[in-house]
């Protein structure tokens, strides 16, 4: 059975760019709800013993969405930090300039992206198989691992990401994301 992670981190250590309203409902009910889930609904069949990945890159439907939204989630709580590194370094740094030209254009594009998703999704920094960055967009609970793409770093684009914080505005949402992104973990998943 699959278990919500404890955060690294307090409900209110991300104020006041994500405020512990938001993560009380985000992670206490959200997160834990497609734990839950994942769990009631693999029982019997052949997900039973999968880890998230296999359910990930394998299951369809019900499985599907519930087993990659508490995977999306975690990755995306554990990018967060209330004392985070605020650029990337190293290798990171090079293949961000190398790839998008600088770290503000980079910012730039994924703040389009994440701000023009349209519905329910996710904006991604990922590694494609000939080791460039890209930036893609998914809906619902699609994960780009699927598409053969390592991801590095997510923004939850669903509106219970930003709604309680700053209802309609999610381009405000995603500069907050900004502040509370902790490169370091990036780094360290690149
Ligand atoms: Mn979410």
């Amino acid at each position: 059975m699959f278990e919500l992670p404890k955060l690294p981190y307090a409900q209110d250590a991300l104020e006041p760019y994500i405020s512990a309203k938001t993560i009380e409902f985000h992670y206490g009910k959200h997160h834990q709800g497609y734990v839950n889930n994942v769990n009631k609904l693999i029982p019997g069949t052949e997900f039973e013993n999968a880890d998230l990945e296999t359910i990930i890159m394998k299951a369809e439907g019900g499985i599907f969405n519930n087993g990659a939204q508490v995977w999306n989630h975690t990755f995306y709580f554990f990018g967060l930090s209330p004392d985070p590194k605020t650029t990337p370094g190293g290798k990171l740094a090079e293949a961000i300039n190398r790839d998008f030209g600088s770290l503000d254009a980079f910012k730039e594009q994924f703040a389009t992206a994440a701000a023009t998703l349209f519905g329910s999704g996710w904006a991604w920094l990922v590694v494609n198989a000939e080791g460039k960055l890209e930036i893609v967009k998914t809906s619902n609970a699609a994960n780009p691992m699927r598409d053969g793409l390592k991801p590095l770093l997510t923004c939850d684009v669903w509106e219970h990401a930003y709604y309680l914080d700053v209802q309609n505005k999610r381009p405000d949402y995603v500069q907050n994301f900004w502040k509370v992104l902790d490169w370091a973990v990036v780094e360290e998943r690149f």
